[in-house]
């Protein structure tokens, strides 16, 4: 079967060869099982039912999160002469009308719709009678609670099986560890389908995680060599991400603020800025789902977020396009009060609270992980990895000592106050200060008050953060985040287990964590300029058509032509990414600079 879908490839999109794990894909669907495949972002998940949609003749029908996701798909489908439709409610009635008239005539082989748009009785019983051959459902996480970004609207795809049991189902997501996929192919498809993981893997990403201390000096030392470049910065609240967006401005950075609080059209109008320009999009995590801009050269956390799922998928929108980018990980631990209270507050369901606690411990150890990044990133999502030399702690390995002796000291406080008390006071009484609180409940008393006085409030809050961070501690957040002594750390206090610890390094410079430079893929001066005369030329194509830039041609195409040079329209097919489409409508211009 794959000479047909291997034609396709290569006579619709113009490319060589399959990636890894999009064959095999192709073929469960068209092989007519259900499937939910989880393949990295970049990967290239939507050639995986594109080209299925193509060879079926029945409609294939598409359901995507967001409206401006939906037309740069349904573009770049056109762009290849894959007839499409789109269906949403960013588009008048006249439009979806007529869209749908396409659809009822056999015209098209994809239909792109929200889901709300989709679930309606109307819509069902139309498509019933016209007989969809297969549902796609793309950011397929978004059906979970479990996942990084329920979406109330997914839900409702639940019914989908049992609307067209004749119908194929297939799923998308980026981002979904065990329990998330169980439940996506649970929830389409009573699990009686297939799960396929390509991996978690993205080696383009650089991973860094920093301790926060003087955020607003970090975040700019961290932006200083990043001026033209596009990427993102997430804040955990509105406010935050307004003054972080004016902070930047005042900078001279190109700083745009995005978050729900802001009315529509002006989210509208920052994205459509973001996505044109080189600028720093300032957001909650209420930015990002869908964004397919491909060149994102950097995600900055300046808060821990929500799980590890959350994390991998909000840094998984840096380097779309494969090429180096970098992530960077601010945190402290008042993230984390805040985090466990977020998570008290959601909802009843102990079950629910407890796993999310869970994710919440994964990620914490993620980030104060002594070993390297990846490899602790991976072994979250069940894949093995060896230390990928691509992250902070494979640059420059912190150094593990013992810290048993110091361990004791503080676990000690903790317990001879009952367990009651948060961090800040912890440190205080084991550093031996005369405060209000310490005097009324006479720790001063306490063996151990001031034992110690040798190190800094900063030192033992990254001790603390480490002690939680490897469950020797946890945080009570019914008790107003007293620390509490885990199994693990009553036995450091009693002296049977050791406690290790990375070194903690207290700099008062606030010099930027040392980072690999960056390689960019080579190409000579006289092909830098020829690719930039083709970048210019894209975009004049992209402005007379109205759509984004890598729907003409991607950036990895245009480096090929640059380098490759070919000077005749056989030569230019050759390309990857130019398919016949493409080469009859833009060959011979991309050619006349291609020849010299
Ligand atoms: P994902 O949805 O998995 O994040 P996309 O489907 O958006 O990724 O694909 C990412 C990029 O890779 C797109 O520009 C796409 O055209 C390109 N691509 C996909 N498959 C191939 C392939 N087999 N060869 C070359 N490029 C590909
Ligand atoms: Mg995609
Ligand atoms: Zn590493």
């Amino acid at each position: 079967m794959s000479v047909t879908a291997h034609t396709i490839l290569r006579d619709v999109f113009g490319y060589r060869s399959f990636r890894p794990g999009q064959e095999a894909i192709i073929e469960t669907i068209t092989g007519g099982e259900d499937v939910l495949a989880v393949m990295p972002t970049g990967a290239g998940k939507s050639l995986c039912f594109q080209i299925p949609a193509i060879l079926d003749r029945r409609l294939t029908v598409v359901v995507s999160p967001l409206v401006a996701l939906i037309d740069d798909q349904a573009a770049a489908l056109r762009a290849n002469g894959v007839s499409v439709a789109a269906i949403h409610s960013g588009h008048d009635r006249e439009f979806n009308v007529a869209e749908w008239k396409r659809v009822r005539a056999g015209d098209v082989s994809l239909l792109y719709m929200s889901p709300e748009r989709l679930m309606t009785p109307r819509m069902i019983a139309a498509l019933q009678q016209i007989g969809a051959g297969l549902f796609v459902v793309d950011e397929a996480h978004c059906i979970s609670k479990w996942g990084a970004n329920f979406r109330p609207e997914y839900e409702r795809l639940g019914e989908l099986k049992s609307a067209f049991p004749e119908a194929g189902i297939a799923a998308f997501t980026a981002t979904a560890d065990r329990a998330t996929q169980a439940d996506i192919a649970e929830k389409l498809f009573s699990g009686r389908g297939r799960i396929v993981v390509q991996g978690f893997d993205r080696p383009n990403l650089y991973l860094a995680v920093e301790p926060k201390r003087d955020w607003k000096r970090q975040l700019i030392t961290f932006l200083k060599d990043r001026r033209d470049e596009s990427g993102v910065v997430y804040c955990l609240s509105r406010r935050a991400t307004d003054e972080t967006a004016e902070l930047l401005a005042g900078e001279g950075f190109n700083a745009i603020a995005y978050h729900a609080g802001h009315a529509p059209e002006v989210r509208k109008a920052n994205q459509a800025r973001f996505m044109r320009e080189n600028a720093i999009m300032v957001a909650t995590v209420a930015f990002g789902m869908g964004i397919d801009k491909p060149d994102i050269r950097f995600v900055c956390h300046l808060n821990l977020p929500a799980s590890m799922e959350a994390y991998y998928q909000e840094i998984g929108r840096a380097g779309r396009d494969g090429m180096p980018a970098d992530t960077q990980l601010f945190f402290g631990l008042d993230d984390v009060r805040l985090r466990r209270q977020f998570i008290e507050n959601d909802g009843e369901d102990r079950e629910h609270i407890l796993r999310e606690h869970k994710r919440l411990d994964a990620l914490l150890a993620y980030a104060e992980a002594p070993g390297c990044r990846r490899v602790s990133l991976l072994a979250y999502f069940d894949e093995e990895a060896g230390p990928c030399g691509h992250c902070d702690n494979c640059y420059a390995p912190p150094k593990v000592i013992d810290g048993t002796r110091e361990a004791q000291a503080l676990f000690g406080i903790i317990e001879g106050t009952g367990e009651t008390f948060g961090g800040a006071h912890i440190v205080d009484v084991l550093r031996g200060l005369e405060t209000e609180k310490i005097r009324s409940n006479g720790h001063e008393r306490l063996k151990g008050y001031g034992a110690g006085g040798a190190k800094t409030k900063t030192y033992w809050q990254a001790f603390v953060r480490q002690a939680v961070a490897g469950r020797y501690l946890s945080i009570n957040i019914q008790k107003f985040g007293a620390l509490e002594l885990t199994a693990r750390g009553k036995s450091v206090l009693a002296g049977q287990s050791a406690f290790e610890l990375r070194e903690i390094v207290i700099s008062t410079r606030d010099k930027p964590a040392s980072r690999p430079k960056r390689s960019a893929p080579s190409l000579s001066a006289r092909d830098e300029t020829l690719l930039s005369a083709l970048k210019s030329l894209r975009l004049e194509f992209a402005r007379e058509r109205s759509v984004p830039a890598y729907v003409i041609f991607s950036d990895a195409t245009l480096m090929e032509m640059a380098s490759a040079r070919p000077g005749t329209l056989d030569e230019l097919a050759s390309v990857n990414g130019v398919g016949p489409k493409k080469l009859g409508e833009f060959g011979s211009a991309f050619l006349a600079l291609t020849r010299g």
